[in-house]
């Protein structure tokens, strides 16, 4: 395909949604501008604080209404030809300003599915998707008198957190009913409301797991990249560790979790940009776990390479504003990530053998997120990891391989919390 640049007289602009956290703000504004693409960024700030630093479209995400209406009055002066949200918080917006101004862009009702998991399920099975068992309870719920009525083993889990935080497996009516308290507990701290406060109970599908980070157009599903997750994913808490493409599996099952994801987003109303999808596949077919109308997040997407130094936020931008696409064979060879668990709840004090780690042969990185002397929360409650460890070789054996020998060298010293009085916490 023939790369060709936008001219200087008629650029591409794209409106970036970005929060002060938005950690991928400045790839995103990187790749867009050496694509030629201008940007602009509407930005989730206070008012006044706006008015002080003068930023020119400050906006509040949580008010979907008044934002759609600056941004629709910013596109009057200078027009964009997308609107991209870096991360979660936006895409409902991102959605909604788009379908004000005329511009391609997924359904508003996939984005709030994509923040409801129980919305999600109501979307897949109204769209013929297969779906496990469900059934949204409120938190207040009887656990004990509920725990009769339910088939095992179950997951319980959080309508609207992420990574794989409160997820609980339960096999029988006694960790049911244990699990739910546990979750209950969780969201009660949390202090959502509605549908933040509700819980998911959900046939535990048993199997393997996969994520797939596709791209979008008009519909039309292309896989960028399937990653398998070799540690197993059993419960009871389901902490995300491996990730490593190209696939193992058979090219037939490959080809059913494409058209999984690929019906899925139809059921969803997602049409165009990126998707990241979780599926599961045992002897009765492919799930879809859950489904986003965005990239791998963390700092996954830095694996995915395509053809000549390619990187997935390019890709992304530029099908955003219609800009050619480059190559999107994927770099040869094999790449993987593993997200370091935390072990167990406590101080962070040190970490060693980083150095030991990044000399192990095929690893390209080795990055510690996590900061020292703060405490550390293992899942269901927590939700980070310790860090990231990448890697590159030739075959995904030889990837996964790296990433167990790099993670076995790293050591974490983690101190007891000190208990506090409970008039402190
Ligand atoms: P989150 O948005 O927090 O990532 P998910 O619904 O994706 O929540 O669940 C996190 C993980 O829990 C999944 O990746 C999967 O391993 C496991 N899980 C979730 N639902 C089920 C289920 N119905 N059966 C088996 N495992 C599940
Ligand atoms: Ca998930």
């Amino acid at each position: 395909m023939s790369f060709e640049e936008p001219t200087a007289t008629n650029p591409k602009r794209l409106l970036l949604l970005v929060t002060a956290s938005s950690y991928r703000t400045g790839a995103f504004t990187e790749v867009a501008r050496s694509s030629g693409i201008e940007v602009a960024h509407g930005i989730d700030m206070p008012e006044a604080l706006a008015t002080y630093y003068n930023v020119p479209l400050a906006l509040d995400f949580a008010e979907t209404e008044s934002s759609v209406a600056k941004i629709v009055a910013a596109a009057e002066a200078t027009p964009f030809d997308a609107i991209l949200s870096v991360d979660d918080s936006a895409s409902l917006l991102a959605a909604e300003a788009s379908v004000a101004l005329g511009l391609p862009h997924n359904a508003p009702a996939a984005a709030e599915a994509a923040r409801n998991k129980h919305r999600m399920r109501e979307m897949l099975e109204a769209g013929g998707v297969p779906v496990p068992r469900y059934r949204k309870i409120a938190a207040e719920a009887d656990f004990a008198a509920l725990a009769g009525e339910v088939e095992y083993p179950v997951v319980v889990k959080p309508l609207m957190l992420s990574g794989s935080r409160g997820v609980i497996r339960a096999d029988n009516a006694e960790e049911f009913v244990a699990a739910a308290e546990r979750l209950r507990m969780l969201l009660q701290r949390m202090g959502g409301a509605g549908d933040g406060q509700a819980i998911l109970i959900e046939e535990y599908l048993p199997g393997g797991e996969v994520a797939l980070e596709g791209l979008l157009t008009e519909g039309e599903l292309q896989v960028l990249a399937l990653f398998d997750k070799p540690d197993p994913l059993e419960g009871p808490f389901f902490e995300e560790t491996i990730y490593v493409t190209p696939s193992r599996l058979a090219r037939e099952l490959q080809e059913a979790i494409a058209r999984r994801t690929s019906e899925a987003a139809e059921a969803l109303g997602l049409r165009t940009g990126p998707v990241h999808a979780e599926l599961r596949f045992n002897e009765r077919g492919v799930w879809l776990i859950e489904m986003a109308g965005r990239s791998i997040g963390g700092l996954c997407g830095s694996i995915l390479e395509f053809g000549t130094d390619t990187c997935l936020e390019e890709v992304v931008v530029r099908h955003a504003v219609g800009l050619p696409l480059p190559d999107l064979t994927p770099k040869e060879g094999a790449a993987g990530v593993m997200m370091i668990p935390i072990p167990r709840r406590g101080m962070l004090r040190g970490v060693t053998g980083v150095e030991e780690a990044e000399q192990v042969p095929h690893v390209t990185g080795v990055e510690i997120t996590a900061p020292l002397h703060y405490p550390i929360v293992p899942l269901p409650e927590g939700e980070s990891y310790l860090g990231f460890i990448f890697a590159r070789a030739a075959t995904p054996d030889e990837v996964e391989q790296a990433l167990r020998e790099a993670h076995a060298r790293l050591a974490f010293e983690i101190e007891d919390e000190i208990p506090v009085l409970p008039v402190l916490r």
